[in-house]
């Protein structure tokens, strides 16, 4: 095989505060020939999730930061081109950890991020990063493992219009819920979450009145509150859940980019007063039942019951920008990146 030059984004600087383009360098190196048990896997698209601000930090968490000058840590879905693993060929589609790089070389990557997962037959590849990948795996464990939804629940949903929000809030709309309404920034999302996604209603928090219309929409009420993301809005949610609530924290949005944390929600006493259950998670804990949620959420996909949106920039050159589009709320659900032609 001709050697390969790859392209690379590698973490250049810690982020402070909203993170910059100029944190990342692009690198071109010459890629190794593909040792014994390894497998090369040729990028097609890069997944983004909030998360990977976090792993930025140099602070103690789920798992160890990106180091500098180590290639940005990402979902990737890909095709592998050379396979010197048992368990892989040339030809398959593949998903796992494989970072912001046009190659990845890698062992099959056995560790907390999950392996190397080889694509069905006949699902489209980057629903592997998207409704069946890390943010559909983690709304289905939250709402169904997590908050235990149910018949007849009155559900909020943060970050509704994002890829694990739409996800979240759809599911409990399938398990019953009596009311399931969605909060977006814009109303564009909110219109997506009413005509498409099938929500009884969206609050936009970017121009109305978070606090009147949670009580408009929830008079007896929240039994079930799945939050994105925190800060201002999980308070004014606190103030309007139903007693003996359940709150499922599956993030906060609002405060990752901030360089000093704002104060913990005012509101806390709520859940003495109210005996709610608050439970955070995180999905690297349930990956042994991944295949039980890609079984349900491709079921629901198929028979048209789940929908899911992509937003899809263009360019591997593109990486950081694309990064940052989460957090200007430019992406209505999961945010990907094509960096092929095939
Ligand atoms: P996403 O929702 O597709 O994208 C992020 C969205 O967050 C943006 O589109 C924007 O939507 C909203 N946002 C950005 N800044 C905000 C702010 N300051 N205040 C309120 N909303 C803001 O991303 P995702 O990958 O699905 O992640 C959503 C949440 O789930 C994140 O908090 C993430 O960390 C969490 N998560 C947790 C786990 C876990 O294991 N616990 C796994 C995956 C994801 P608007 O336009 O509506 O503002």
């Amino acid at each position: 095989m001709t050697q390969i030059i790859n392209d690379q984004w590698r973490l250049r600087a810690r982020p402070v505060g909203l993170v910059k383009e100029s944190d990342f360098e692009l690198v071109q190196e010459p890629l190794p020939a593909t040792g014994d048990g390894q497998v090369l896997v040729r990028n097609h698209y890069l997944a983004f999730e909030p998360a990977m601000r976090g792993w930025l930090n140099d602070v103690k968490s789920y798992i160890p930061p990106v180091g500098l000058g180590e290639v940005m840590r990402a979902s990737a879905v890909g095709e592998v081109v050379e396979s010197r693993h048992p368990d892989y060929s040339a030809g398959q589609m593949v998903s796992g950890m494989l970072g912001w790089q046009k190659y990845a070389l890698t062992e099959g990557m056995p560790g907390p991020m999950g392996g190397l997962t080889r694509v069905p037959e006949g699902v489209e590849p980057q629903l592997m990063l998207s409704a069946l990948g890390g943010t559909g795996l983690t709304a289905y464990f939250g709402m169904i493992g997590i908050g235990e939804v149910r018949e007849g629940d009155t559900v909020l949903v943060t970050g509704a219009a994002g890829a694990t929000g739409s996800v979240a809030a759809q599911i409990a709309r399938l398990k019953g819920a009596a009311k399931v309404v969605g909060i977006a920034g814009g109303p564009e999302k909110c219109q997506w979450l009413l005509e498409k996604a099938g929500l009884d209603a969206a609050i936009d928090y970017k121009s109305e009145k978070v606090s009147a219309r949670l009580r408009e929409e929830f008079p007896k009420g929240i039994s079930l509150f799945y939050d994105n993301v925190g800060g201002e809005i999980l308070d004014q949610a606190l103030l309007e859940m139903a007693q003996f609530g359940r709150v499922v924290l599956c993030g906060g949005i609002s405060s990752y980019n901030e360089e000093e944390l704002p104060p913990g929600p005012a509101n806390y006493m709520q859940i003495v007063i109210r005996r709610l259950t608050v439970r955070g998670f995180i999905l690297i804990d349930h990956f042994a039942q991944a295949g039980e949620a890609i079984g349900a959420l491709s079921g629901w996909i198929q028979e048209g019951k789940l929908i899911h949106a992509e937003d899809i920039q263009e360019g591997f050159e593109n990486a950081p920008k694309t990064f940052l589009r989460l957090f200007q709320g430019q992406n209505l659900g999961k945010q990907l990146l094509k960096i092929t032609d095939s």
